[in-house]
């Protein structure tokens, strides 16, 4: 077995594996570091030559053979992608048999999730065999039970004592195995998730999570320009930010995680000097900044119920939600008055059920009035330190109203970690930019 040292678990996303030049950067990284001993790649992301994701294009391509369509110049398209990279790198190395297997598999009807996860797959084969560290397939030791949830217990059971022994391994994201063999990927974005769990197996000193940003900033840096970095952020911080759409980390991989008590270092692959982001359990700092960060989502409905004298009517709540548990309906916010409750909804799990879903709702409950809204988009605005900052609310809602944007819903969580507000979609944009210029004045929290 390999001395019990320090241990890093290196994950590198998909814009960080794109090209040839950008393995050149993530193998730079991992081999000036003997302590990064673990490696996760995600599969080749954007690049400049190709604008598209090798896993969209696998995704594409068994639509294509599920159709019985013409899948081969896609899948000829993909294989193109991996051969840049391994020419680019100046590697004797093939895929041939790789990819001839997987073109069997398509013609035999194979399942997505097989070939969706060919992608990190074959990216950890060109990975592995470049820096010299031993592949260890993640449909070895990532396992998922027959309610196609993942089986924490058994994968760190199997992943510790397998990679252990292991002075170093790749391990390609974003899939495991169910009881019967079949791959099962996680959801997108899924490679973190994948690193979260080899950084518990190996009980890693620091998961390093790799991407295009120098760490997680105040903002989407699509929306808000040269937004802050965050240098430190509690994991409840940053699970309510990534649920909310800061896409910088996948939500799920902060339980492995935390439950070890392991501090997730989000880094850029293009500029690895900088420190980037310290993800910990708590911090250190004694006076946390005002807010942390601010996210926000689109493609939300409200489902807005009034009645009068609901307050007193014993089971109104009750009802209401039976009807959107009957229909399999998870909701994101339940904001009520006196005579009025709404619960807010993704669009996308009610579309083509709206008539059912009132008319059930109807019935159960005889609201006076009843309606659905569509296009609502959800803004976080999330801080530890609010709870220490009398007036933040209101701060936030001036902020928006001064831009003339019409905020139609507010939820402040109970741990005042939070505050939710609903606008518009096409305010969306707007409403982000006016909160954070109320927060950050040139770079500087106020
Ligand atoms: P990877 O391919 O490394 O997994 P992702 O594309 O999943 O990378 O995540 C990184 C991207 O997340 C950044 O390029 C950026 O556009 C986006 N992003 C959204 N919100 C934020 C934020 N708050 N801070 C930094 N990046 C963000
Ligand atoms: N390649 C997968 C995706 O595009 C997983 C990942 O990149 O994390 O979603
Ligand atoms: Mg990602």
């Amino acid at each position: 077995m390999a001395d019990r040292s320090f241990i890093k678990v290196v994950k590198f996303g998909g814009s960080s594996l794109a090209d040839a030049e950008h393995f050149k950067k993530a193998a730079d990284i991992i081999l000036s570091d003997p302590t990064r001993r673990y490696v996760v790649p995600s599969a080749p992301g954007k690049c400049a030559a190709d604008n598209r994701k090798v896993t969209d294009m696998l995704i594409r391509c068994c639509g294509l053979a599920a159709d019985r369509a013409d899948y081969k110049p896609l899948l000829a398209d993909i294989k193109a992608r991996y051969d840049a990279i391994i020419n680019g790198l100046g590697m004797d190395y093939s895929l041939d048999a790789e990819f001839e297997k997987i073109d069997a598999e398509l013609r035999r009807g194979a399942a997505l999730d097989y070939v969706a996860s060919r992608g990190e797959y074959l990216n950890g084969l060109v990975l592995a065999h470049y820096i010299g560290y031993e592949f260890v397939d993640a449909s070895e030791i990532i396992f998922f039970g027959p309610d196609k949830q993942f089986d924490a217990d058994r994968t760190n059971l199997f992943a510790s004592e397998r990679l252990l022994e292991l002075k170093n391994a790749v391990v390609p994201g974003f899939y495991g195995a169910l009881p019967c063999g079949d791959i099962k990927t996680f959801s997108r974005g899924g490679s973190d998730v994948t690193g979260a769990i080899v950084a518990r197996a190996v009980m890693a000193d620091i998961y390093e999570n790799w991407t295009d940003v120098s760490g997680f900033l105040m903002c989407d840096p699509r929306i808000v320009e040269n937004p802050r970095p965050i240098h430190k952020i509690t994991y409840r911080e940053l699970r309510e930010l990534s649920y909310m759409g800061a896409t910088v980390l996948h939500e799920d991989s902060i339980f492995p995680v935390k439950l070890a008590g392991i501090p997730i270092n989000i880094r850029n692959t293009n500029d690895p000097s900088d420190p980037g982001t310290m993800i910990v359990s708590e911090s250190e700092e004694s006076a946390p900044d005002i807010i942390t960060g601010i996210a926000g989502k689109k493609g939300f409905s409200v489902v807005h119920l009034e009645k009068d004298m609901m307050n007193v009517e014993v089971g109104f709540g009750m009802k209401v939600l039976q009807a959107f548990y009957d229909m399999n309906i998870c909701f994101e916010h339940l904001p009520s008055g006196i005579d009025t409750m709404s619960v807010i909804v993704e669009t996308s799990l009610i579309k083509d059920r709206e008539g059912f879903l009132l008319s059930k709702l109807s019935r159960m409950v005889t609201p006076d009035h009843i309606s659905i809204t569509q296009d609502l988009a959800l803004i976080a605005v999330v801080g530890r330190g609010m709870v220490n900052y009398p007036g933040t609310a209101s701060r936030v809602f001036s902020a928006i109203a001064r831009e003339g944007i019409n905020i139609r819903m507010i939820d402040q969580g109970s741990s005042e970690l939070n505050i939710i507000i609903g606008v518009a979609e096409r305010d969306f944009e707007a409403a982000i930019r006016a909160v954070y210029n109320e927060f950050c004045k040139n770079g500087k929290l106020s």
